[in-house]
């Protein structure tokens, strides 16, 4: 069996949802998903041609082969290990319909046949899109659903009672455990790295998850991020504000690079410290592990270097007694895929899902029973490959301009 093709596809969704499908001469195709980034479908094609003429069957040769070819040759972070993750992904996809076997079958097997999501909740409303440079944008379905919900959410949207509002909304439709954007409160200003936390903004996190939790009660999990805004004061600060109420963990509230400053928190208070949706590979988090900076790790499946590196990741550290809750913000495919692999985990905890707020979300993949998401759960599928496949006219009807559509 020969690759013969490597095309892709982009849905423009609250990110650029990117496919990448390799394509064999036997007919069978496998489809992966990449998280986002500058340049990427560009970089796929680009890496494409090391995968030309070669047996898919040899996953991990083959994606050695396209880390080397990569930019600085083999370097262990960056953009390319985005492309090669979904490529990766799709290889097993189609490794798994060859041999008519389920990934998490190729990866060893499964704990669990279930997995528990967690729904990102943002701030106390959720829609938004961004594209590749994380700037702001509306596309037409955006505009559609900010009509449908009227503007009047948006203007109280990060007050305590709007985000205990959306967090009983989302209870309701089945979920356990939920996770807020804790920095929202600012809004988007530029100087929040460069100045110290006022006792106000303080006061207003500390209203604010004071109202989820008395909304929800104490049998829903309540994540708080932070997406790397702040200095080791101001997260210390915020740390020990949230010891009271029980959270499941404080995300990046340093930057990711910040090894020592992450163990000196995780020091410092009895809220769990948790990141890793920023870093690559098992380099990436060795250093994080080796010196226990964290109590939880958020690897990201469909950037961190392929499936089989996200399980030898979460092996990694297993070692450690650190479980894994992987960041998520794939359509439906990407989220299957994460779901194959967090099945085979020991210590896999909960996986996100970042998808309320697009509409079209559970009509891009065909195959499963719908919604996909049942009570807070997906059922792993245990059909060959991912089990599902990319609904394509639903996919086409939301493609991004510009992009091909598997064409080329
Ligand atoms: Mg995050």
């Amino acid at each position: 069996m020969k690759i013969v093709a490597v095309k892709t596809a982009v849905v423009e969704a609250n990110y650029d949802y990117t496919f990448v499908r390799i394509y064999s001469d036997s007919g069978v195709y496998g489809t992966g998903e990449c998280f986002f980034s500058p340049g990427l479908t560009a970089i796929i094609r680009d890496l494409s041609p090391v995968l030309i003429g070669k047996d898919p069957r040899h996953v991990e040769r083959l994606t050695r082969e396209l880390r080397r070819a990569a930019s600085g040759a083999g370097a262990v972070a960056g953009y390319a290990h985005n492309a090669i993750s979904g490529m990766e992904a799709a290889l097993w996809d189609l490794v798994g319909k060859h041999y008519q076997v389920p990934i998490w079958q190729l990866l060893g097997g499964q704990f669990r046949d279930h997995i528990r999501l967690y729904a990102d909740c943002h701030a106390g409303e959720g829609l938004e899109s961004y594209g590749p440079a994380l700037l702001p944008r509306e596309p037409a379905w955006f505009l559609r659903e900010q009509a449908r919900k009227g503007a009047a959410e948006k203007s109280n949207s990060l007050t305590p009672e709007a985000y205990a509002n959306h967090a009983m909304e989302v209870v309701a439709r089945g979920f356990d455990f939920l996770k807020f954007d804790l920095d929202a409160i600012h809004g988007r200003p530029a100087d929040i790295l460069t100045r110290p936390l006022t006792s106000a903004e303080l006061n207003l996190m500390t209203e604010v998850v004071a109202a989820v939790r008395q909304s929800v009660g104490r049998n829903v999990e309540i994540a708080l991020d932070c997406h790397w805004r702040y200095n080791l004061t101001n997260a210390l600060q915020i740390a020990r504000v949230m010891e009271p109420f029980h959270i499941a963990w404080l995300e990046d509230a340093l930057p990711p690079e910040s090894v020592d400053g992450f163990r000196i928190l995780r020091e410092s208070t009895t809220v769990p410290i948790c990141t890793g949706e920023n870093l690559y590979l098992r380099e990436g988090f060795k250093p994080l592990l080796e010196q226990y900076a964290v109590n939880i790790i958020s690897l990201d499946i469909q950037k961190t270097g392929g499936l089989l590196e996200a399980k030898r990741i979460a092996d990694l550290a297993a070692l450690y007694e650190i479980p894994v809750a992987p960041h998520n913000i794939s359509s439906p495919l990407g989220t299957v895929a994460s779901c194959h692999v967090c099945s085979t985990l020991a210590n896999f905890m909960v996986l996100e899902f970042h998808g309320q707020d697009v509409p079209f979300w559970d009509d891009l993949i065909i195959g499963p029973p719908k919604p996909l998401i049942r009570n807070g759960r997906i059922d792993v599928p245990t059909g060959p490959g991912l089990g599902v496949e990319l609904n394509e006219p639903v996919a086409r009807e939301f493609a991004k301009p510009g992009e091909g559509f598997f064409e080329g």
